[in-house]
């Protein structure tokens, strides 16, 4: 059980709870601003639309090598009202250690992209509109191309609008052990990707930080929806174009 945070926040602004007793849990000894970064995040994407049905997950790494603990949010929690306390703690082997129930069905995802990517702190993970309807278009050829546009400088190292961003986009399915596999791979074939797209799913992106993966996800996000209103002129799509990645099986 995670103790309810009747917390306090010391000089180097880390978080404690008067119930703990010293004892150095995730939850407790994180700075406060990252865990509340976290949730905050999660009621401005539930603002957007972008969590919907409670859908979605985000976490937050422990700091330092390795994947370490991982905070993540519960399984089928409503994103709008989460809470530091909500949070579930999971250990390196990916075991809960704390928490007051299940964590995201998706939280193998999340270990794989920490291993894949040391140097992310946070991952963030969103169902919206056009991430759905991109990752559906471009399936077919493997990845998402986002090119010429001034906020690609939003991403972490890049300078121009000239770059090339190729998300790449994986099928979905519900056998997490195989979208495991594919995530890797995926991370290891797109090593400069700042995001990874599951077909008619959704969005992964991270950062160092809660607010560099917060800035990654506003700017895919807002391409995503360029992309899609510069694609179809705002027509539906023809049913064929929607079901491209199925023919492809
Ligand atoms: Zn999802």
């Amino acid at each position: 059980m995670v103790e309810p945070l009747s917390a306090r926040v010391d000089c180097a602004g880390l978080l404690h709870s008067e119930h703990m007793g010293g004892d150095p849990r995730f939850l407790h000894s994180q700075a406060l601003s990252e865990v509340e970064a976290l949730c905050a995040t999660a009621h401005w994407c539930y603002a957007r639309g972008w969590v919907p049905a409670t859908s979605g997950n985000f976490s937050l790494r422990e700091p330092g090598p390795g994947i370490g603990r991982v905070l993540i949010t519960p399984s089928g929690h409503d994103k709008g009202a989460l809470q530091p306390d909500d949070l579930i703690e999971v250990d390196a082997n990916g075991r809960v250690v704390a928490g007051r129930s299940k964590p995201s069905a998706e939280t193998g995802l999340h270990r794989v992209l920490y291993r894949a990517r040391p140097e992310a702190r946070s991952i963030l993970h969103v169902h919206t509109v056009w991430n759905t309807l991109i990752s559906g278009h471009y399936a077919p050829r493997g990845y998402a191309p986002l090119q010429g546009y001034e906020i690609l400088k939003g991403l972490a190292g890049v300078t121009t609008h000239a770059h090339l961003e190729r998300v790449p986009i994986l099928a979905n399915t519900q056998t997490y052990d195989e979208l495991c596999d594919e995530m890797a791979e995926a991370l290891d074939e797109y090593p400069q990707a700042h995001g990874v797209l599951l077909s008619r799913h959704g969005l992964y992106t991270w950062g160092q930080s809660v607010a560099e993966a917060r800035r990654h996800l506003e700017v895919l996000e807002f391409l995503f929806e360029v992309e899609m209103r510069r694609l179809t002129g705002g027509r539906m799509l023809e049913p064929d174009a929607i079901g491209a990645d199925e023919a492809r099986g």
